[in-house]
């Protein structure tokens, strides 16, 4: 199922769920009662997919993303691999939605795309989780990128500035439930041309071991998303840039903008 979050024709913000196959002109998205998590109820209200505005498909109260998390992105950057997977976080006003504009800091002279897979958490509480019941938590996927201020990451010597800028965490454009996690490719085109050529089974730290020791931190809440690190080939974006983050077949993009 692709659960989205969307403003309606009439301005309505809601959550809905996209049926169609194929091209997407033959596609509808009909809205659910509430929020996406539990027992999911259709309203019956539908519109032509490319009717509405797709949101960022959830607002989580905290993004927790993990470092490192790919040999060769690590060796690209002249990092050591972790021994643990290493966390940090990005506010909730990071993020927005497919189409929404990556504002670029005028502070940062060196801004850097990062496609990552996303996890959804759906479970109430997720709190100590074995690896073995992490999938229990898991309410789906999607795809993020984690854009960041290189030079303000090195410079700083902690990261809480340099990933932590307003639209520095586009998410979507929608929740694929019934996506596997584990061999999925994670791709980054800027422009039309190629930048990263990843895959999760690259993954230094898998899914369920990353929401197992998270778990382990913090609880985690329904609707809270956990990016999982970026493959190699990371590199700058500039204002009039169009980037895209590719995880399966969803496919995130964004436009770039001077922040005024
Ligand atoms: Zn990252």
């Amino acid at each position: 199922m692709r659960i989205a979050r969307f403003v309606d024709p009439q301005g309505r913000m809601t959550f809905g769920v996209i049926d169609g196959d194929g091209d997407r002109s033959g596609w509808t998205i009909e809205a659910i009662d509430g929020h996406p998590f539990g027992r999911l109820s259709r309203t019956g209200d539908r519109w032509a997919y490319d009717d509405v505005r797709l949101l960022s498909p959830i607002l989580p109260s905290k993004v927790v993303c993990v470092g490192r998390n790919y040999a060769a992105h690590a060796a690209e950057l002249g990092n050591e691999l972790p021994k643990e997977p290493m966390l940090f976080l990005k506010p909730s006003t990071s993020v927005i939605g497919p189409g929404d504009p990556i504002r670029l800091p005028a502070v940062s002279q060196r801004v850097d795309h990062e496609a990552e897979l996303a996890v959804v958490i759906g479970a109430t509480g997720a709190r100590k989780l074995t690896r073995e019941d992490a999938d229990q938590a898991i309410f789906g996927i999607t795809a993020a990128n984690d854009v960041s201020a290189r030079d303000l990451q090195k410079s700083d010597g902690q990261w809480g500035r340099a990933k932590c800028f307003d639209s520095f965490c586009p998410l979507g454009p929608w929740i694929d439930t019934d996506m596997a996690y584990d061999d999925v490719p994670v791709i980054c085109t800027v422009d039309g041309q190629p930048r990263q050529d990843g895959s999760t089974k690259d993954l230094i730290f898998d899914v369920p071991t990353l929401i197992s020791y998270i778990s382990h931190v913090m609880t985690l809440l329904p609707g809270d998303v956990i990016i999982t690190g970026t493959p190699d080939g990371v590199g700058p974006i500039v204002a009039g840039n169009e980037v895209s983050v590719r995880v399966g077949d969803l496919e995130l993009t964004n436009p770039v903008v001077a922040d005024e």
